[in-house]
């Protein structure tokens, strides 16, 4: 498995950098060093899918893409623990990133 932009968590990690809860302080562990790529986004994006954080993608303002990002304890307040959504399009400013990274790091190679 690699990087999937049409997956929520993937992209909330990529898009968001990492990811921290919109309603507390929480912020989902990422890890620090290492190389910054799509698997890095992928490795934390699935990582956080496991410990049950919630991401739910919605599009705000037009067509910003803005995820709410719940940690486990507020997904569970929040009833949307569970909740295992795949956005049926990856967002167009996601494969943008993507086709960003992939051009750098061929360039690097
Ligand atoms: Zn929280």
């Amino acid at each position: 498995m690699s990087f999937d932009p049409k997956d929520p968590y993937d992209a909330a990690a990529l898009y968001d950098m990492w990811l921290n809860c919109s309603r507390c302080p929480a912020t989902f562990d990422f890890e620090p060093g290492g190389e910054v790529n799509l698997d890095y986004y992928h490795r934390i994006g699935q990582q956080a899918r496991i410990e049950n954080w919630a991401v739910l993608p919605a599009r705000n303002h037009g067509e910003e893409l803005v995820f709410n990002v719940l940690c486990p304890d507020c997904a569970r307040r929040f009833g949307v623990d569970g909740c295992d959504g795949r956005m049926e399009l990856a967002a167009p400013v996601i494969d943008q990133i993507c086709q960003a990274m992939r051009d750098a790091s061929e360039q690097a190679a």
